[in-house]
């Protein structure tokens, strides 16, 4: 084993409680496309901002068009081996809580059950009614919009109706950062993966960790804004670094 996958793994089996921060990178392992990479969906279309969202039916038609656009893949996707690490460690009772700021919904498919994974940038494989919160299935909305290309309207009580996901200019989840937050403060150990740690306020979750005294483990492809702050830093592929450090397949 690499001398830094070694390291990770004595970090891992030294901690008494690991959160795990999630980012874009442990998905396109599964075939999801980074959305704020260059060439992503965000940065070829212009990012719709809540407000708009709210104001105008257009452009609530183009947020469903570019999303059920994305349908087929959000589906077609599976957990892979980093996923896999990380439900393990979940599992086993080391972790406590896995924080993503991945909305594709695959650490619950993994395994890892609902109330410990804390999503803050919300979950796109469903919607909400944004006003009485009522739970609407994409495939639902998809075959209306087929039929008669408005943007969808709740049957319960007309409101608007959106993917359960944090838009640009929309507020961050308060009880969600709450609980992301009190994960950090009681963890001796992040493992932060996968993230490019640029996008804020949730790179700030890490950064809180270790002002917290926790160790900070950075595992992402790149270079990270707060590599100079972590105790280990692993630039490598994940399914394959994550799995050999916790042992999973
Ligand atoms: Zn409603």
């Amino acid at each position: 084993m690499e001398q830094d996958v070694a390291a990770l793994r004595r970090l891992i089996e030294t901690a008494r409680r690991i959160v795990v921060f999630t980012g874009a990178g442990i998905s396109t392992e599964s075939g999801i496309p980074d959305f704020r990479s260059p060439g992503g969906i965000w940065t070829r279309h212009n990012p719709i901002l809540f407000d708009a969202f709210l104001a105008n039916e257009e452009a609530r038609r183009e947020t469903w068009r570019r999303r059920f656009a994305m349908d087929q893949v959000l589906r077609a996707a599976r957990p892979n081996r980093g996923h896999v690490a990380v439900a393990a460690l979940v599992a086993c009772g080391k972790a406590s809580a896995v924080v993503t700021q991945n909305i594709d919904g695959l650490h619950q498919t993994s395994g890892v059950p609902d109330r410990q994974v804390i999503e803050v940038h919300g979950n796109t494989t469903y919607a909400t009614c944004l006003e009485c919160g009522e739970r609407h299935e994409i495939e639902m909305l998809a075959a209306a919009f087929a039929r008669d290309g408005t943007a969808p309207r709740c049957n319960a009580c007309d409101g608007l109706v959106k993917t359960a996901t944090v838009s640009f200019g929309q507020a961050m989840p308060a009880a969600a950062m709450a609980r992301a937050e009190a994960e950090m403060a009681a963890a001796d150990l992040c493992l932060a993966v996968g993230s490019s740690l640029v996008v804020y306020p949730a790179a700030g979750l890490p950064v809180a960790a270790k002002r917290r005294g926790a160790l900070l483990v950075i595992l992402n492809r790149e270079e990270t804004p707060l590599d100079d702050l972590a105790d280990l830093v692993l630039r490598r592929e994940i399914g394959a670094t994550l799995g050999a450090a916790v042992g999973v397949q």
